[in-house]
């Protein structure tokens, strides 16, 4: 069941929303050569506590995964696409950073994911977060009432190929309310003018990751929880969680 969320309950979904925002700038700001990923996540906890909000990731315990997460960010760097688990690991020159985090105030969720580099960057990199940021952005355009998952699909997958990155089937955005995942499933790659119609109160996480050798294969890591890139290469991830509105697509993780 896709549940349609009335204005008041946007707002407080703009309310995690905005929470998210403030973690994941905290976070890029903290990040820095020679930081340890569980450094971030303190980081991340609290900004959480300040503002009274909880965490949607730590203890959660999807059907794919064997144990319960046990952090509130999700750090994945370098050739882990997603799902990264925060530990030891010191932050070195020119990594690629992806941190996803995800806040619930009063029952409601806020999702978002965002890619940088620490040091000084590889400029294909840099070219790689800038084509998942421009998926994200031209898939959020195609967010109106009456258009199609399909849409979304398409506008992320399309930017990606022809880019030449691979893309992981098995993962992608989803619906978002008082749960953090909720239907629908929203792929990475589909076709225009398919699939279901987008209505007005419609809140869907868009997440494009993308993978810069160009093949989809992945591997789940030793922990059960990361996606690394099968070829080593790395990869991107962003993400915003997005309402679907009479009035355009709102973007409820913006600063
Ligand atoms: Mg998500």
């Amino acid at each position: 069941m896709i549940e349609l969320k009335t204005d008041g309950e946007l707002a407080a979904m703009r309310t995690a929303g905005q929470v998210v925002a403030a973690v994941l700038a905290a976070v890029e700001q903290a990040a820095a050569v020679g930081v340890r990923l569980l450094d971030l996540d303190e980081v991340a906890r609290g900004v959480l506590a300040g503002r009274g909000a909880k965490s949607s990731f730590l203890h959660y315990l999807p059907a794919f995964a064997p144990t319960p997460f046990p952090a509130v960010i999700c750090a994945s760097v370098n050739d882990a696409v997603v799902h990264g688990i925060p530990d030891n690991t010191r932050l070195a020159d020119g990594d690629l950073v992806s941190i996803d985090f995800g806040a619930n105030i009063d029952g409601w969720h806020g999702d978002a994911a965002v890619s940088f580099v620490v040091g000084e960057p590889r400029s294909a990199d840099l070219a790689l977060i800038a084509t998942a940021r421009r998926a994200l952005d031209a898939a959020i355009a195609t967010m109106l009432p009456g258009e199609r998952l399909g849409d979304i699909a398409h506008a992320v997958g399309a930017i990606g190929r022809a880019a030449g990155y691979g893309i992981p089937a098995d993962f992608g955005g989803h619906g978002i309310g008082r749960a953090m995942h909720e239907a629908p499933a929203v792929p990475n790659e589909g076709t225009p003018g398919r699939g279901l119609r987008l209505r007005a109160g419609m809140v869907l996480a868009i997440e494009p990751m993308f993978h810069a050798g160009g093949r989809d294969d992945y591997r789940m890591a030793g922990n059960g929880w990361a996606l690394h890139t099968l070829d080593g290469s790395r990869a991107a991830h962003v993400e915003h969680t997005v309402a679907i509105t009479d009035n355009g697509p709102r973007v409820l993780t913006l600063p």
